[in-house]
């Protein structure tokens, strides 16, 4: 089954706003997918996303099995990454993994990323960033990690991956891209807040507030 034009116009744009905000890691490495129904999404052929085109997008089955296009050898082993959010959460249509650096950095460090700056909040993350500990990208281990986190942390929009990178999602490919950006945006000031003293949390409240309205806008 061919994939909706919409869907992969919405990855090409994706990956564009990720470089022309230049949140990606020098390599340029990065993977990107949208929902195409229950059992398919639409994922990024390889691992170098920059100058994205249609051509370069498969059409995947939850189970990994490849139901159009072609899917370079690096990429079958990250089917399951994916896959894993799109089966735990069916609300998420769309799903970015990159190694930003300042957000690398935190998962370097196992480190979650707080919630204590407003780009975060805005863009739908009002909790902490929880750590996936490391296993061999896309193997059972990571895999099986990611979905302990994602239970444990069932509203969460996005984990570090120990000594590794970032993985996000979204309504869409789009939606997960911008929150790309405002944690690699906030992982950046949280460095930088370490050199004056670190930074601080949100008023008491504050978070179950945003969290509240939230859950309104969404509903
Ligand atoms: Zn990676």
């Amino acid at each position: 089954m061919p994939h909706t034009p919409d869907s992969a116009t919405a990855l090409v744009e994706a990956s564009r706003l990720l470089f022309t905000t230049a949140v990606m890691s020098h390599s340029g490495h990065g993977n990107l997918s949208a929902r195409l129904a229950e059992d398919r999404f639409l994922l990024t052929a390889t691992g170098m996303i920059r100058d994205l085109s249609p051509a370069q997008l498969a059409t995947v089955g939850m189970d990994g099995q490849v139901v159009d296009g072609e899917l370079g050898p690096e990429n079958a082993e990250i089917v399951a990454m994916h896959s894993v959010v799109y089966r735990t959460r069916p609300d998420v249509g769309g799903i970015a993994h990159t190694h930003s650096p300042a957000a690398t950095a935190f998962a370097l460090a196992n480190r979650p990323l707080p919630c204590r700056t407003e780009p975060l909040l805005r863009f739908g993350q009002a909790e902490e960033i929880p750590v996936v500990p490391w296993g061999p990208r896309g193997s059972d281990v990571s895999v099986r990690g990611i979905a302990a986190v994602l239970d444990a942390s069932a509203t969460t929009n996005a984990v570090l991956l120990a000594n590794h990178g970032l993985l996000v999602f979204g309504s869409d490919p789009l939606a997960a891209a911008r929150l790309v950006i405002a944690i690699e945006e906030s992982a950046e000031a949280e460095l930088a807040a370490t050199r004056i003293g670190g930074g601080v949390d949100f008023p008491a409240g504050a978070l179950a507030a945003v969290r509240a309205s939230m859950t309104r806008t969404s509903s």
